[in-house]
């Protein structure tokens, strides 16, 4: 039986018990986490961190336990029997169980946390291959920079796009691209790396921040700047980032194909030192 985390105790999934009050579920009044282990570490745990407090402190949860993350984390591993695969470990809070109000709870209600952690298989053959992804008008409200578990125009966007045949959907904002529905883009034009500047209407990845450090480190040229959707056609290569796909190449966005079709060449330098920091870090 799969262990899980639940309000303090590591419990069996099947004992968990969640009140119909609970305002995640009555106004998905929540925050939420992803953290990538890499059979030995967590990858960027710290900067994990500082997002789920920031999430916090936006919404106003007061959640004690964001400091202990780390080993909550690292003991669903251990009694799941992760050690030794790729893993990924999902944390939810949410502001706890009160009488249906708009208002928050006074005084203030315990909040509500699970984590659980599941094993995966890393989809190497898309980061091979390359995706080919959707352009659609953002939908979303104007706090995207919190990782609230309201994500309904997210799975609505992604399920059009998977039900064309595509791999993420990229969403379009006054004429700028944004970032996808779970994902982060980067744009390379004329050789430079760009990407939608943080701002309320792109969530901050924990990916998207440290390729930013990984591609200055490597003398690439970056700009924080959002891409016009009327300049894909100046687009030479295109890659989204995330937990899970870490940084997979777009081969093609909105019907338009980049590079012939094939990964480009400054995304492949770049997920080879993303690659190579993965080891590096392994090996430690
Ligand atoms: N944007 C959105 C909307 C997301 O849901 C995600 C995945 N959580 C990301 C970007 C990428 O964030 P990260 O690199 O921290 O997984």
């Amino acid at each position: 039986m799969e262990t899980v985390f639940f309000n303090g105790k590591f419990l069996p999934k099947n004992e968990i018990c969640i009140s119909p009050d609970d305002r995640g579920f009555l106004f998905a009044d929540g925050i939420y986490e992803v953290v990538r282990w890499y059979e030995g570490f967590f990858y960027d745990m710290s900067g994990h961190i500082t997002r789920l407090k920031r999430s916090l402190r936006e919404l106003r949860i007061n959640w004690p336990d964001s400091d202990s993350f780390s080993s909550i984390a690292l003991e669903l591993i251990k009694r799941n029997n992760l050690d030794n695969q790729p893993a990924m470990i999902y944390l939810q809070v949410t502001r706890g169980a009160s009488k249906r109000s708009h208002s928050f709870p006074s005084p203030e209600v315990t909040p509500t946390a699970y984590a659980y952690a599941w094993g995966f298989t890393p989809e190497k053959s898309l980061q091979e291959s390359g995706i080919k992804v959707m352009l659609k008008e953002d939908i979303r409200w104007s706090r995207c920079d919190i990782k609230s578990v309201a994500l309904l125009p997210n799975t609505i966007s992604f399920q059009e796009a998977s039900e064309n045949g595509l791999k993420e959907c990229i969403f379009v904002r006054n004429g700028f691209i944004t970032e996808g529905s779970h994902s982060n883009i980067f744009f390379v034009i004329e050789g430079t790396l760009f990407t939608h500047p943080e701002s309320n209407h792109v969530l901050s990845g924990i990916t998207r921040k440290n390729i930013l450090r990984i591609a200055n480190e490597a003398g690439i040229k970056v700009r924080e700047e959002a891409v016009q959707e009327n300049r894909i056609r100046f687009v030479k290569e295109a890659f989204i980032t995330n937990t899970s796909a870490e940084v997979t190449p777009v081969i093609e966005i909105g019907g338009n194909t980049l590079n012939d079709g094939v990964p480009g060449q400054v995304t492949r330098i770049i997920q080879d030192k993303f690659d190579n920091e993965i080891k590096a870090l392994k090996g430690k």
